[in-house]
């Protein structure tokens, strides 16, 4: 019996080569994991009639721990995103975005090391909405001006924003822990209670009660979420761990991302009470399918927090090792890393894959 069992999901689009990639990269640690390589996404639906088939699901919750290549939202199909889909399903409550500058990336800042924990099951993405014109919306929108004696447009769609004590409460609890455990010295919660007093008041409440249990330990604050997108451009190294509702955190990640050297760069993982998927922020980038040209650095990053997350914290940092020194070399990189991104001296997925696999076996 192998000592890991791990779920690997190709995915689809340019998913199935990055996932290649990274498996190649871990295994060149000589690590004892047998990989149960599932299927989900574009590929299944005409043979499943699902992007998400149940065994898929199953593996992951038999073994505890998956990586994933992207996979594509169709649109207009009817399919649900499979993304949301595991989230929901498993209760994969944080979404954990570490953000970090490796020298050698193209990027205009310089030193940076913020980590994101975006809570992924409420707000505005608890995906209760209801559309402009029908009967149930026309009812609702009657009774909301009822009951809040303001008046709203007849034409309006509504989306609602649901945020809890106990949702805040275990994101907030997440940020403090992996804060402590991973040596780091600030949790800043990101909101808008100064508007919406009932929803992200609450998250702040809650975020501040959360903190006084580390009192002494991390440092807490908080940020109005328009005023941190400011200071994260101007200053974003005054910051450590931010944590914030779904939809801020949404793109607050992607900012973060750009400050540290775009989507090819940013690992993350989505976790639970004992269960965990790691897979890259970026998407399927469809155009570059089968072209082995897309940069494997966020989904190699990925198996980095996975690493860690199994406790094999060690392997953890080899890996992550070659990785910067292949990025701060240079040489083996892909088009994206490169000044132009024409640069005939671009190397593919897999050659960038196999320099780092240079790097660990020495
Ligand atoms: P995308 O991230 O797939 O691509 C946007 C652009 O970013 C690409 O055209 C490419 O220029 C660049 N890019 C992305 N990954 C790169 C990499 N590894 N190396 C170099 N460049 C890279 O975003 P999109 O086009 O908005 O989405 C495409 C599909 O992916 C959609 O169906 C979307 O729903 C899905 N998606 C999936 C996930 C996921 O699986 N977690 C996340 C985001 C989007």
């Amino acid at each position: 019996m192998s000592k890991y069992n791990i779920t690997l999901i190709p995915g689809d689009g340019i998913g199935p080569e990055l996932a290649d990639a990274a498996k190649r990269c871990v295994d060149a640690l000589g690590l004892d994991i047998k990989w149960d390589v599932m299927e989900a996404g574009l590929g299944t639906i005409e043979k499943c009639k699902t992007p998400l088939p149940a065994r898929t699901l199953d593996s992951i919750r038999k073994n505890k721990v998956a990586i994933k290549g992207p996979i594509t939202t169709p649109v207009g199909t009817g399919f649900r995103s499979v993304n949301v889909e595991l989230r929901k399903t498993l209760d994969l409550y944080a979404c954990l975005r570490p953000c970090k500058t490796y020298e050698g990336v193209r990027s205009k800042y310089d030193k940076i090391d913020l980590v994101i924990v975006r809570e992924n099951t409420e707000d505005l993405y608890a995906g209760i909405e209801f559309e402009e014109g029908l009967k149930d919306t026309k009812d609702l929108i009657a009774t909301l001006e009822k009951m809040s004696g303001k008046i709203i447009k007849p034409n309006s769609a509504i989306s609602i924003k649901p945020i809890s004590v106990e949702g805040t409460e275990r994101i907030v609890k997440f940020a403090f822990e992996y804060a402590l455990k991973n040596n780091r010295k600030l949790v800043t919660a990101v909101h808008k209670a100064n508007i919406m007093k009932f929803t992200d008041g609450l998250f702040l409440e809650v975020a501040r009660e959360v903190a006084k249990g580390y009192e002494g330990r991390i440092a807490f604050e908080d940020r109005i979420v328009d005023n941190m997108c400011m200071q994260l451009v101007r200053k974003p190294e005054d910051y450590d761990v931010l944590v914030l509702p779904n939809l801020y955190g949404d793109i607050i990640s992607d900012l973060a991302a750009g400050l540290v050297g775009g989507l090819g760069v940013a690992p993350g993982a989505n976790i639970g009470d004992g269960i965990a998927v790691f897979e890259p922020t970026h998407g399927s980038a469809p155009k570059y399918k089968g072209m082995n040209k897309t940069n494997p650095t966020a989904i190699i990053l990925s198996a980095v927090l996975m690493l860690k997350y199994i406790g094999e914290e060690k392997k953890a940092e080899v890996l992550e090792d070659a990785v910067a020194s292949v990025i701060r070399e240079r040489k083996f990189v892909t088009y994206d890393m490169k000044e132009k991104r024409d640069d005939p001296a671009a190397v593919g997925t897999r050659e960038m894959a196999d320099a780092i696999i240079r790097k660990i076996i020495g």
